[in-house]
């Protein structure tokens, strides 16, 4: 059997997708669901009822023993807690499988123990778990056996978000309706529903699993916190694209199964550009689907590598000096006609919606560079922007030069009247085919790049959920769309009120666009000329969610309210607090129980050696000079522990919140790196037999 047939085969096999609900549920019922999923139809309890009997069936013949409710609070990661599907015994002393249409739509876990930024006191622990049923349920297979995982929402007892789902829905249903309102402005009366689509491109770093397991701060905090550069890095170019090693080969053929099995439409994958450092994307979907799908790529990145004597860093900087790890998210709108609303066609001077569109989304981005910028923080992110691997942290659109010219002709002129061509590529070669080349080259520097028929943002850091930007791209470019309907709508003469509308939003918004090497000095002078915001650090960009303007957009589209944004920026500043602390102690727990004990041992042999020299009569200056060198560093690294353990614990102390994550940026920080400086130098000067732990060299070459 060829390979082809066996993945059409095994796709979304383990996934209650629209074939099985087709199949196992009566007519009335699928219908009823549908409804559900496309419209927003209120599902009633005795549909509910038939629809969670199909499912369990289902499950059950796919080996299922549990079910869960898989949600996604501000941790970051998702939760779920299992239940069986056994009732209470019979007389007989036998059990049934049950599972009732309320346990389907509806889950109350103990919700206390998940961050809420003050939304929910303790003593008010209830949270409720809502079926989304617009993802799909699914069943995973690992090693706790089969579970039937069933995408929800979470919210608290008052019906506050505390979760990265509710506010993507609401902000969905946002985006749905001024896209709505849009298009039947040029005419569109057949498309019902407009929905944003998302397309992750995921990285990650793929380490031996023993190594992995001789690196505390791997193990804790996800990124080395000391290692020495390797004689090799990522110099030559040749990871990048390079041939897939065997053994990752494999892990990654293991990986696509298991993705396809669960409806997750793996599609590219490749070496990246740091040795050891991969990707892997799905086909676009529905931002809802594709973010519960990144979450699974996410698990299963990790579960996967377990098999191969592997561990899979998820974290945006595991090793300092080689480039990290990001996520592209990929966006556009897509009517359930099947149209593409940021597809320009051949002649984009001539698309007013197109450009009407794009209008709206330079005013977007720019009006909320700083939200955006907000829903990519995250401390280990912090590490890569601005740092000649990803995009700075300043905001701004690459737009290539056709559409760059577009835009200029409007806005000098008010009309555009032609667009560049993209031509043919000539190679040369006559027997290689000619090709048709795009009229604009891409940009690899640009935070928010526009790629032929969606905008690319790609600032996201690597663990992150992608909820949180594109909950802000869909909000930002729903008030964009409402504020110019708002005005068209009521317009005269339309096509006037549309090309003075377009003026007025690409002159005055025009200072987000650039389109050169985002990587270089000459640009953060010229951001700041224009007035753009440089958020430098993930704390820095907090303040962004808390504004008079956030309240005003969010609430105004009833995506978040005024207190499920100031707990967000609570728990953004507790979560940073948390990340450091927990660095810094790590170091502090590698540095003395490790590292220092390690160094003076070695000092002890070189001592000896010295002395064994001196006695057989020869010179021993090389031994005394470097037990001199290594005496000196290792007084300096003990020098900087204790400085590192006084301000830890003193940042520890304060109360939680903003200063604090504020002193653990500049004061903990600091410390951080100023006792990596003298052991990474130790490094390179003692015997690796010596050194407690693998280096970088052993990390990122012998995988
Ligand atoms: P790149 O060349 O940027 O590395 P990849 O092929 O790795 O591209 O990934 C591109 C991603 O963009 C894929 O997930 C793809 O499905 C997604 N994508 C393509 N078209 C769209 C679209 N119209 N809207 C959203 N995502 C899209
Ligand atoms: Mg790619």
């Amino acid at each position: 059997m060829s390979e082809a047939i066996k993945v059409a085969e095994i796709f979304g096999e383990d996934v209650f997708n629209e074939s099985v609900m087709q199949q196992r549920l009566p007519k009335k019922i699928y219908k009823d669901l549908k409804q559900t999923i496309e419209e927003g139809k209120e599902l009633d309890l005795a549909t509910a009822d038939v629809i969670a009997h199909e499912m369990k069936e289902w499950a059950i013949e796919k080996g299922a023993t549990h079910y869960t409710h898989w949600f996604q609070p501000l941790t970051g990661v998702t939760a779920e807690k299992h239940d069986s599907f056994i009732s209470a015994p019979l007389e007989s002393g036998k059990v049934l499988m049950s599972f009732s249409g309320k346990e389907l739509i509806k889950g109350e876990p103990d919700a206390s123990s998940f961050p809420s930024g003050g939304l929910r006191a303790t003593f008010e622990a209830r949270g409720y778990t809502a079926w989304d049923c617009t993802s799909p349920a699914f069943v995973r297979h690992d090693a706790a056996g089969a579970t039937l995982c069933i995408p929800t929402a979470f919210c608290s007892y008052t019906g506050e978000a505390l979760d990265q789902k509710t506010p993507l829905l609401r902000s969905m249903e946002a985006i749905n309706k001024q896209s709505l309102r849009l298009i039947r402005l040029f005419g569109d009366t057949t498309a019902k529903k407009v929905t944003p689509s998302v397309g992750p491109e995921q990285e990650y770093f793929l380490v031996d699993a023993e190594k992995f397991k001789q690196r505390k701060d791997l193990i804790y905090s996800g990124r080395t916190l000391f290692g020495a550069m390797p004689p090799k890095g990522q110099e030559l170019d040749d990871h990048y694209f390079g041939t897939i090693r065997q053994r990752i080969g494999a892990y990654m053929k293991e990986l696509n199964e298991e993705l396809w099995k669960v409806g997750v439409s793996s599609k590219t994958q490749h070496n990246e550009v740091a040795p050891a450092q991969h990707e892997i994307a799905p086909i676009y979907a529905k931002a809802n689907v594709a973010v519960d799908h990144n979450q699974i790529i996410m698990q299963t990145l990790k579960r996967v590598a377990t098999h191969h004597g592997l561990k899979c860093l998820l974290h945006e900087k595991p090793f300092a000096g080689v480039n990290g790890s990001g996520k592209h998210n990929n966006w556009s709108l897509t009517t359930d006609t099947g149209k593409n609303l940021l597809e320009p066609g051949k002649t984009p001077h001539e698309n007013i919606q197109f450009l009407l569109v794009l209008a709206c989304i330079l005013r977007a981005v720019d009006m909320h560079a700083d939200l955006l910028r907000n829903s990519a923080g995250d401390p280990g992110n912090d590490h890569r922007l601005g740092a000649d691997e990803a995009p700075p942290a300043i905001i701004s659109v690459f737009l290539g030069e056709q559409l760059e010219d577009v835009v200029e002709q409007l806005v000098d002129t008010g009309e555009a009247k032609s667009s560049k061509k993209g031509g043919k590529l000539m190679t040369g070669v006559k027997t290689l085919p000619d090709l048709a080349k795009d009229a604009t080259d891409r940009n690899r520097t640009s935070p928010f790049a526009f790629t032929g028929n969606k905008f690319e943002f790609r600032m996201v850091g690597s663990r992150d959920s992608i909820g949180s930007p594109n909950i802000v791209l869909n909000t930002i470019v729903a008030e964009s769309f409402c504020d110019a309907c708002d005005i068209l709508e009521k317009a005269d003469d339309f096509e006037k009120a549309v090309h003075d509308l377009m003026k007025e939003y690409m002159t005055k918004h025009q200072r987000i666009i650039f389109n050169g090497n985002g990587y270089s000095e000459e640009w953060l002078e010229e951001a700041k000329r224009r007035g753009l915001p440089n958020l430098r650090s993930t704390i820095d960009a907090v303040p962004a969610l808390v504004t008079e303007k956030s309240f005003k957009l969010f609430e105004r589209f009833h995506v978040f309210t005024k207190a499920e944004l100031e707990s967000r920026a609570e728990i953004k500043y507790e979560n940073y607090s948390k990340a450091i602390n927990i660095e810094a102690r790590t170091m502090i727990d590698m540095a003395s129980k490790q590292l220092i004990p390690a160094v003076i041992k070695y000092t002890g042999t070189l001592a000896k050696t010295a002395l064994v020299v001196k006695e057989a009569g020869a010179d021993n200056s090389v031994q005394v000079n470097h037990l001199n060198e290594v005496n000196a560093l290792l007084a300096k690294a003990e020098r900087a522990l204790d400085a590192l353990v006084k301000v830890t614990n003193k940042a520890a102390a304060m109360e939680e919140g903003e200063k604090q994550a504020h002193f653990y940026y500049d004061k903990v920080m600091p410390a951080m790196a100023a006792l990596r400086k003298p052991i990474d130098t130790l490094e390179m000067k003692v015997d690796k037999e010596a050194w407690p732990m693998p280096s970088y060299g052993d990390l990122l070459f012998e995988v």
